[in-house]
């Protein structure tokens, strides 16, 4: 099935250029050995926040009580998704009333427009509510992604988003691409690395379409 499918990639590119949570550590490659400076391979390592690009936050991101990445069902990033485009204003946060059809997979992911260029920083993204959150849970929804750093605002302090959603139990995808995304129903893989106890993993995000979707 896989064969035969259309892939349409929602990850940004990560290089040194992208744009991470002000404060955050940014993007950094280090050879250690490279062909420039005489060696036989070209061999690297990354210094960089897990939350990077497309990414999956884990619940012990947003509760002292919460699993790492590693032990999050892989369910949450693997299978039937929906892409649904809301129109928001700058920098609120997305409620049921903005949805403009009904829910019809158990992941959701929210194409706002809100955060333009992954390499270039803005504060007025688009972001979750609460009762959105349990609005979705009531749907049987068990993941939501957005094309932004966060479910919640920049400034935000109480992460009101990011507390529902622990309680709910979903899980968080953010820093999605969409802008080049329909609207509709996809499979959506992506799978976050086996990071022990880490708060997050960088992820290569895409999307499926089959002639059969
Ligand atoms: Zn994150």
């Amino acid at each position: 099935m896989l064969d035969h499918a259309e892939i349409f990639d929602i990850s940004p590119l990560v290089s040194s250029k992208i744009a991470v949570f002000p404060g955050d550590k940014s993007f950094e490659t280090i050879e250690a050995l490279s062909f420039d400076q005489g060696h036989n391979l070209l061999l690297s390592a990354i210094h960089t926040t897990v939350h990077l690009g497309a990414h999956a936050d884990a619940p012990n991101h947003y509760h002292k009580s919460g699993v790492g990445i590693d032990q999050r069902s892989l369910h949450f990033y693997l299978g039937s998704a929906q892409v649904i485009s809301v129109q928001v204003k700058a920098g609120e946060r997305i409620t049921p009333a903005h949805l403009p059809c009904e829910i019809n997979a158990p992941r959701i992911l929210f194409k706002t427009n809100s955060f333009p260029n992954p390499d270039c920083w803005n504060n007025d993204f688009c972001s979750l509510s609460p009762e959105l959150i349990k609005f979705l849970k009531s749907k049987k929804v068990i993941t939501v992604g957005i094309d932004t750093p966060s479910v919640d605002p920049e400034t935000s302090k109480k992460l009101e988003a990011h507390n529902e959603i622990f309680k709910q139990d979903l899980a968080i995808l953010e820093g999605l691409i969409l802008n080049h995304i329909d609207d509709g129903l996809y499979q959506l893989i992506a799978l976050p690395l086996k990071l022990k106890d880490l708060d997050a993993s960088p992820v290569r995000a895409i999307l499926l379409r089959t002639k059969h979707d």
